[in-house]
């Protein structure tokens, strides 16, 4: 199993709209050396700021993940962390020319196949480093729950329920592996309600929003012409935040996640309180024998062919 770091072969680029700002964005993502983590560097300000992906320069409103660093934002990072987190990726730079990420369709998968179509996947001369959960967690807030088991992989069963005869109750169990991940998490798209859609609007949220980068559902139904991807697509696609949320450890991850109605910001709530109690958790390099020899198996990132939907 490969267990080296990753970046990309050449840098790639696309072009889209904040799903919040509503701003067009320009973005690239490049190739970077060995132990450099994401960075995201801001073209549009004066100096060029560099905004490092890391938990602790995580704000996380309900509606979406931000980094702040310096003083400078980058806002609604999560799908796109997904994405190279699903591919493995652990070294790149991101150069926006807007506050927000590009929605794209609203899901993962169009930065999964920049990366892995366009750009093309270089193993490095280094080992990953992982982040195990060693003892059972548990987080709790409001009707949120959250609790980690040590694992030998990284599993996440989420749990969702929402008052509405379509979202009543959904759940789904994923394993990851790179492949899993592009099947059947990457093109989950994001969801909203119509109903939430004005006063999103005045709050200054999903400015950019529309059936092309969003699932919308009215009292009843689904409001996109072309319906879903997954007859239980949205659950999915908390799963696929929950990885853009974890993926701000700045490490692959092997624990065995339940989550039962989360966001962003218990996502994040979360990671805050595991990272300040070391007892829950330690960090093993596979270059390290003796941690070898514990025999965790480490997650599986295998470079599979992409094979659009
Ligand atoms: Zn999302």
């Amino acid at each position: 199993m490969d267990l080296k770091q990753r970046t990309l072969k050449k840098e790639t680029s696309c072009v889209g709209i904040g799903l919040h700002t509503g701003k067009k964005v320009n973005m690239k993502i490049k190739p970077a050396p060995v132990n450099t983590g994401i960075i995201f560097i801001r073209k549009d300000i004066p100096g060029q700021p560099e905004i490092p992906v890391s938990f602790e320069n995580v704000v996380a409103p309900e509606r979406a993940t931000n980094l702040i660093y310096n003083g400078y934002k980058v806002q609604t990072v999560e799908h796109l962390l997904a994405a190279l987190y699903g591919c493995g990726i652990d070294n790149a730079i991101i150069e926006i020319d807007a506050p927000e990420v590009p929605a794209m369709d609203g899901s993962a998968a169009p930065f999964v196949f920049l990366i892995q179509m366009d750009a093309g996947i270089l193993v490095q001369n280094a080992f990953k480093k992982f982040f195990i959960i060693k003892k059972t967690f548990r987080f709790e807030y409001n009707s949120s729950l959250i609790l980690a088991y040590p694992s030998k992989e990284l599993k996440i069963e989420y749990m969702i329920e929402f008052n509405h005869p379509l979202l009543r109750s959904q759940n789904y169990k994923f394993e990851f592996s790179t492949k899993k991940f592009i099947n059947e998490i990457s093109r989950a798209r994001t969801f909203g309600f119509l109903h939430e859609v004005d006063a999103l609007k005045k709050m200054g949220l999903a400015k950019g929003g529309s059936l092309d980068n969003a699932i919308v559902l009215d009292n009843f139904r689904v409001l996109n012409p072309d319906g879903l991807r997954f007859e239980d697509e949205c659950v999915r696609h908390k799963i696929l935040d929950f990885i853009g949320d974890i993926a701000t450890l700045g490490k692959p991850v092997i624990g065995h996640f339940v989550v039962k109605k989360s966001g962003h910001s218990v996502n994040h709530g979360m990671l805050k309180k595991l990272v300040s109690e070391p007892a829950y958790w330690k960090i093993l390099s596979p270059e390290v024998e003796k941690d070898v020899d514990e025999q965790i198996e480490l997650p599986v990132f295998d470079l599979p062919e992409f094979v659009p939907a």
